[in-house]
């Protein structure tokens, strides 16, 4: 049986089960063991390792669903970054980075890298001059997110992936927020694809993971500074996000659809001024979203009119819940400019478009109607 011949909702159901062979039950059964036989074996498992039969099952279905050879699972998606990072950079190297990216990836490039004399440049913006302007003779990874936190911005994948090519750098993505669901960063050229498994993957807000997938070849290396970093998850977790993967297809389709109508919806709406997805025509990249999506994604965001103050706005929502995760299962909000972005100044916010206003909305599987009808409820109250 060959992953490629297979569809999306197959491979997440089939794809990595570990067979129950003593008592031939329908699901894979959990295998705590942290210790293995030695002598006449072909692998030495160990968590560490990332080779335990659960761990090394489960990325089968990541590799299978992200179209690579190989893959690995993290103890969460800084682990899976982190690993990837200092498997491809040493000191003397540089780094070429997107502005916009998730902040616990920029806090450990700025807190981290110095320590260990790796450069590294933050482009200006997200497009593909801006990635060329910022290359050095010792580049060594150009690192992208797309779609992009808060405001949705696109980068070009085959942009990024021919540049690469073209000079001799790895490129790697953080695919989180489409997740493999809705783009394969892989069929564009892009080396490498990180997951935080906390999101989609897991699906349910109650799961810390991570997951990096790519060639045999890369992954061996950043295996092997994997097993020094320690960076592995537990076999309970592997576990539980094998079975949350098996209705990822299902929750993320239902999901995407829902943003959509969302979106939509509140692009329309008198109180919302501007609406930031990549499946609304007017997203200026609208095009290049779909020759690269396949499925424009559940997350969005937008901003109230002013006057409408969106503190108020959160606290009257009633299904709704405001949380600092997302691509959960139940729809949520969060305001930036009161965490992500809290630690800029004014200015500093204005710069890159992130207003008081704005709200990014991770949209659930919940009826889109009951959605709607507690946005329209909460602004009704304010
Ligand atoms: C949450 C997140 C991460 C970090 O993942 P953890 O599982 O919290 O370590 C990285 N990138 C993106 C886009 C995220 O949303």
């Amino acid at each position: 049986m060959t992953n490629k011949k297979l569809g999306l909702n197959t491979i997440c159901t089939h794809i990595g089960e570990v067979k129950d062979e003593q008592f031939k039950g329908a699901i894979s059964p959990m295998f705590l063991s942290s210790s293995y036989e030695f002598l006449d074996v072909d692998i030495k498992r160990y968590p560490r390792y990332f080779n335990t039969p659960n761990q090394e099952f489960l990325a089968k279905k990541i590799a299978a669903l992200e179209h690579t050879e190989s893959a690995l699972i993290f103890g969460s998606g800084m682990a899976a970054i982190s690993t990837m990072f200092l498997a491809f950079l040493k000191q003397g190297d540089h780094l070429v980075v997107q502005n916009t990216l998730y902040g616990g990836t920029v806090n450990f490039i700025k807190e981290e890298f110095p320590k260990y004399g790796i450069d590294y440049t933050f482009t200006n913006g997200y497009k593909i001059e801006d990635f060329e302007a910022a290359i050095q003779p010792n580049t060594k990874l150009i690192h992208i997110e797309t779609p992009s936190n808060p405001l949705m911005t696109i980068t070009d994948l085959k942009g990024i992936a021919e540049l690469g090519k073209s000079k001799s750098i790895l490129t790697s993505i953080d695919n989180t927020f489409a997740s493999p669901v809705n783009q394969n960063p892989i069929d564009f050229g892009i080396d490498m694809v990180m997951h935080s498994a906390t999101k989609y993957m897991g699906g349910h807000s109650d799961i810390c993971a991570g997951a990096v997938a790519s060639s045999n070849k890369h992954i061996e290396r950043i295996w092997n500074v994997g097993k020094n970093l320690g960076g592995s998850l537990s076999d309970m977790t592997v576990w539980m996000l094998e079975r949350s993967m098996k209705t990822m297809g299902l929750r993320v389709k239902a999901q995407t659809e829902n943003a959509l109508k969302m979106a939509k919806w509140l692009d329309d709406h008198p109180k919302i001024s501007k609406v930031y997805y990549p499946g609304l025509e007017s997203h200026p990249e609208y095009d290049l979203v779909k020759s690269q999506m396949k499925g424009f994604g559940a997350m969005l965001s937008f901003e109230l009119v002013d006057g409408l103050d969106s503190y108020k706005f959160q606290k009257e929502l009633q299904l709704i819940k405001s949380s600092m995760s997302l691509a959960g299962i139940e729809s949520t909000v969060i305001s930036p400019h009161l965490t992500s972005h809290a630690l800029l100044t004014q200015e500093e916010r204005d710069k890159v478009g992130i207003s008081d206003q704005l709200i990014r909305f991770s949209v659930g599987i919940e009826e889109a109607e009951d959605l709607m009808n507690d946005i329209e409820n909460a602004i009704a109250k304010i």
